[in-house]
């Protein structure tokens, strides 16, 4: 079923070999992934199968009107370990074009990503959080990543991925490939100060919280690698990348949460390694992921561009997650938020992020110590005949809400960071510290 890479052809093709008229679709329907009648006739790229891409190879990509844009790459920045034909690609490209366009001369990236038919494209969401991104929230938009051009690509009728849908109806998720043209960003690595890297962390909760409070998405996959750089006037902003995996808030109940279990493992919550989690994903699970993010990289990084040496950090078997399964991770996460007096293993550059840490791991540890007693009182209600005790689930009873981690996080090494939008601004003059 899966091929083997297949080497580009020496005149280097485009993405799709032999583009055809039908792919060329206008930029609404491109966004939303809609069955446009012409595919019925059109071939579509070969199933399951990724070219070699390989530097200075040329690339035609469908764009408006019926017209094509070629991009030029100059390197393959990212491969996801995923199936082949269902991971990601990220490619650095240069516009290949007669000098006029508007890409021209602009640091783009190529990303490439095989999602199911059905799934919400980020230009989607990120078109709805630039519409709700007005005057005294504009900010938000120095914080997300800005997607130039969006294009799907069908499977054609005569593929095996066809076939099976045939087969399995319902149960068998038909795929697209989806590519997209984004201004190219700076990874983490890229910062110098450990100041840096806690502005780039707080202002990537602010833009969650942006996103999840307004135009209600949530974004699923914290990651170190989601989160990037944007360099603007001199100054540093973290923004919160790749909302591939996002789903609107209102969906969030929706459908077996264990076939769409998402994010990357080191840094995924501990309850979605469980194999009974049934979801829905919160909020919360993201902030847990943000924990993890920081705590693996000031246990293994000396400086953001460094590795640590091992004997420097007692945080070094941190490495291990990497390379674990659901059950060992469950365990680890479990034994850090569940332990009473834990202290991370910090590396000195990074030593102001250890109060970071304890801070939130504090309210981690009491959020699930509380949601313990509440399953406790519910089955002793359940078992009486009473009346079931409530709980907030979004923030572990108040203990891990948005409002604890910013008030964390809004200040580092006894400097006040940047707090970026107005209605932050305010809460925190009326919160208390932890
Ligand atoms: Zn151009």
């Amino acid at each position: 079923m899966i091929k083997q890479m297949r080497a580009l052809p020496p005149e280097g093709l485009g993405i799709v070999p032999n583009l055809d008229a039908t792919f060329m679709k206008d930029r609404k329907s491109l966004c939303s992934a809609e069955e446009m009648p012409q595919y019925a006739a059109a071939d579509g790229p070969p199933s399951n199968e990724i070219f070699e891409w390989s530097e200075g190879s040329l690339f035609d990509l469908p764009y408006n009107n019926k017209t094509i844009r070629t991009v030029r790459v100059k390197r393959v920045l990212f491969r996801s370990n995923g199936i082949i034909g269902r991971g990601t690609i990220v490619m650095r490209v240069a516009c290949h074009c007669d000098g006029k366009c508007d890409w021209c001369g602009k640091k783009l990236i190529l990303k490439l990503s095989f999602p199911a038919k059905t799934r919400v494209s980020e230009q989607t969401f990120m078109d709805r959080c630039r519409e709700l991104a007005q005057g005294d929230h504009a900010w938000v938009l120095n914080h997300l990543p800005h997607i130039y051009w969006t294009f799907d690509i069908q499977y054609s009728k005569s593929t095996p991925q066809a076939n099976f849908k045939k087969k399995f109806k319902d149960d068998y998720e038909m795929r697209l490939m989806r590519g997209s043209i984004q201004e190219e960003l700076r990874p983490l690595s890229s910062l110098t100060t450990a100041t840096g890297c806690a502005q780039v962390f707080y202002d990537v909760v602010q833009c969650h919280h942006r996103a999840w409070k307004y135009p209600q998405i949530l974004h699923r996959d914290i990651s170190q690698g989601n989160i990037l750089v944007r360099e603007k006037n001199g100054e540093i902003y973290g923004v919160l990348n790749d909302w591939d995996l996002a789903i609107w808030l209102n969906d969030q109940r929706d459908g077996p949460t264990s076939k769409f279990r998402t994010g990357t493992k080191p840094y995924m919550a501990h309850e979605q390694h469980g194999i009974k989690w049934q979801g829905p994903h919160r909020f919360r699970h993201d902030l847990e992921s943000v924990f993890y993010v920081i705590l693996l990289l000031v246990s293994l990084y000396s400086s953001p561009k460094v590795k640590a040496v091992e004997p420097d950090t007692g945080g070094y078997g941190y490495q291990e997650w990497h390379k674990q399964d659901d059950e060992f991770l469950e365990g680890k996460k479990a034994n850090i938020l569940l332990h009473t007096n834990w202290e991370p293993s910090v590396t000195t550059f990074f030593l102001g992020l250890a109060l970071w840490l304890t801070d939130l791991h504090r309210g981690l540890r009491r959020g699930f110590a509380r949601l313990a007693d509440h399953k406790e009182a519910m089955q002793e209600a359940l078992k009486r005949d009473q009346e079931m005790p409530s709980f907030d689930y979004d923030t572990l009873d108040n203990h891990f809400s948005y409002e604890k981690v910013v008030s964390v996080m809004h200040r580092y090494d006894d400097e006040e960071l940047k707090t970026r939008g107005s209605e932050w601004r305010k809460t925190l003059l009326s919160l208390p510290d932890l």
